[in-house]
């Protein structure tokens, strides 16, 4: 229908007026029958009447068409209102015109109270001009802008919000509405703020944290320098304390050995004995207690070597076997005939077993005392074991403390100092090994020392040393202390021939008129040149260069020995030393075998 009158135009035209025509003359039939073909009427009838049939049809298409539109009107509302985005327009001059439910429950305030307001009603004052700019850019742009901004609203005080803004001078022209997407962004903001309190205060803690660090080290470095202070002073007091105690003992020992040798009335001899016996408990004591001082005060270097425990173990029995037989106790000793090897440290594997056996027998009245030793896999089992009085259950823990001497209380007859076993613990451990006990009170005890075992390398000797008649050969004892150089007299003089000197020029005289062949050197001359500054001189002197020195000190402390070798002895021994000790030393050195 829309065709035919669409392309017979002309043809229309003519008949429209016909019908114009024929409607304003009606009345006036004859005039029209002049003026038109009553065939052309007729036809210009029909073609009305199409018209009217052409229009009824379109007309409803048209109410079809618009209740489809109602429809998505209805569906689009339904949607625009209900959306979890704000929707606004806003006219160009900032005005309210429309918005959705999203943006009155977002300001809580109702739709009516919203349109018709500016926008800038509803944002932050310091936020509007970032929203004034936004919509700037919009505008000149043409392309959608975003932006952060607080809203605020009666009730809730404030809303971060992103705005998408839109419209003006893209598809529809510098007069149409801004269109505004309202995202809610509140929570985002609070996790951000959250955040970036965290990071702060993060920030604020590590702060606190590293200048409570600095101030917890500036206070261990002032500690740290003090205790190096103290243990400088207690190794100056550990070294003079020592020097002062074993110079007298070195005249106790010495002398009551030639005492009992010398006398012939068994009272005094026993005397003697007695002299010698408190002499040689005060020097076990004296070295208990400045060995234990050294492990306190530094750490325990190891001298590891390949050794015959074997050795060792007989040695010890042998020093404590009369001991043990003047209280009617049989020494038993098992695994040592014949030798076991060990690379381990001489000096404190002899402790371990010395104190060992001689709490053994220091604690135990009846019965026996056993020994062994054995290779178990890659450890070496020492275990010695006793039927002396034996330690409480409730006791037994504390035997490894310092000065812990359970038996004290109920046995007021066991005197000790109550740190050989602390030492043995120590020492123990220090090897890389374990001790344990096991005891029953009244009956014994046996101890168990497992350290790791090497195979041998260096047989190390340490049987003892008679003194061989060397006449020819020359000694200089260098001694201001008379007690010290008659004692040393006594045990060589029998050996060498001995001269002494007791002060630097004496010395370098004596040096000067004869040719020594060994120079035994006490450090501290009581004057202000020291043995070490003797010695100097005395290498100045011809064929002196290599003569062997040995230095004869109460400076016996860890450390000592190295200053002294380094100094240009060739030896050292500590005093109180025994006879073998001194004579072994210059056996070596001179090489007498
Ligand atoms: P002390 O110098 O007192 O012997 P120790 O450290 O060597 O010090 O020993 C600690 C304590 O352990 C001793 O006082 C003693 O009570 C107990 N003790 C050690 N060995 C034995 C043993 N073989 N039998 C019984 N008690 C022992």
């Amino acid at each position: 229908m829309s065709e035919d009158y669409g392309k017979n135009t002309d043809k229309f035209k003519y008949l429209r007026q016909a019908a114009e025509d024929k409607l304003s003359f009606s009345e006036n039939e004859s005039e029209i029958a002049k003026k038109y073909k009553k065939e052309d009427i007729k036809s210009l009838l029909h073609e009305i009447k199409v018209l009217q049939a052409a229009l009824e049809i379109q007309s409803d298409e048209l109410d079809r068409v618009q209740a489809e539109l109602a429809g998505v009107y209805r569906n689009f509302i339904n949607f625009y209102d209900n959306a979890p985005l704000g929707f606004m327009s806003v006219d160009v001059d900032g005005i309210i015109k429309t918005v959705n439910n999203f943006v009155d429950s977002l300001l809580s305030v109702d739709k009516h109270a919203i349109t018709g307001k500016p926008f800038t009603s509803f944002i932050s004052p310091e936020d509007t001009e970032i929203y004034t700019e936004c919509l700037r850019k919009n505008y000149l742009t043409g392309k959608s802008q975003k932006c952060e901004v607080r809203l605020f609203s009666p009730e809730r005080k404030k809303i971060y919000v992103r705005l998408t803004i839109s419209g003006v001078n893209e598809e529809f022209g510098e007069n149409s509405d801004y269109k505004i997407i309202i995202e809610n962004i509140a929570l985002q903001k609070r996790s951000e703020q959250m955040l970036s309190d965290y990071e702060e205060n993060l920030e604020k803690i590590i702060e606190e944290k590293t200048s409570e660090l600095e101030r917890i080290n500036k206070f261990l470095e002032k500690e740290k320098n003090y205790a190096e202070k103290l243990s400088r002073v207690k190794t100056i007091f550990l070294a003079n304390i020592s020097h002062e105690l074993r110079t007298p003992l070195v005249g106790i020992l010495g002398y009551s050995e030639i005492l009992m040798k010398e006398l012939k009335d068994e009272e005094y001899v026993k005397m003697a004995r007695r002299i010698q016996s408190s002499g040689t408990r005060l020097l076990e004591t004296l070295n208990l207690i400045l060995d234990f001082a050294k492990t306190e005060t530094e750490k325990i270097t190891l001298n590891i070597e390949s050794l015959n425990v074997s050795e060792i173990v007989n040695d010890v029995s042998d020093l404590f076997r009369p001991m043990a037989e003047k209280k009617g106790l049989l020494m038993k000793v098992t695994g040592a005939g014949k030798p076991v090897y060990a690379d381990t440290d001489e000096r404190l594997l002899r402790q371990i077993v010395n104190n060992l056996v001689n709490n053994a027998v220091k604690y135990t009245n009846t019965g026996s005392i056993e020994i062994s030793i054995k290779k178990e896999g890659e450890m070496l089992a020492l275990v010695v074991t006793d039927t002396g009085i034996g330690i409480m259950k409730d006791k037994i823990d504390n035997i490894f403390e310092e000065y812990g001497q359970v038996s004290a209380g109920y046995h007021k007859e066991f005197i000790g100092s109550g740190l050989g076993l602390t030492l043995v613990k120590r020492y123990t451990t220090v090897m890389n090994g374990d001790i344990k006990v096991s005891s029953e009170y009244g009956k014994g005890t046996q101890f168990t020392v497992r350290l790791p075992l090497k195979v041998e390398k260096i047989v190390k000797s340490v049987s003892g040393i008679s003194p061989k008649k060397q006449l020819s050969r020359k000694i200089l004892i260098v001694e201001d202390e008379e007690l010290n150089y008659s004692l040393i007299r006594s045990f060589i003089g029998d050996s060498f021939e001995v001269s002494i000197a007791t002060n630097f020029d004496n010395a370098l005289a004596l040096a000067g008129q004869n040719k020594y062949d060994l120079i035994l050197m006490d450090i501290n001359l009581g004057s202000d040149e020291t043995g070490v500054d003797v010695l100097r001189e005395i290498r100045e002197l011809d064929g002196y260069k290599n003569v062997p020195a040995i230095a004869v000190t109460a400076y016996s402390l860890k450390g000592d020995k190295d200053v002294f070798i380094r100094s240009g002895m060739n030896d050292y021994v500590s005093k109180p030393f025994t006879k073998n000790e001194i004579i072994r030393k210059i056996n070596k050195l001179l090489g007498i075998k």
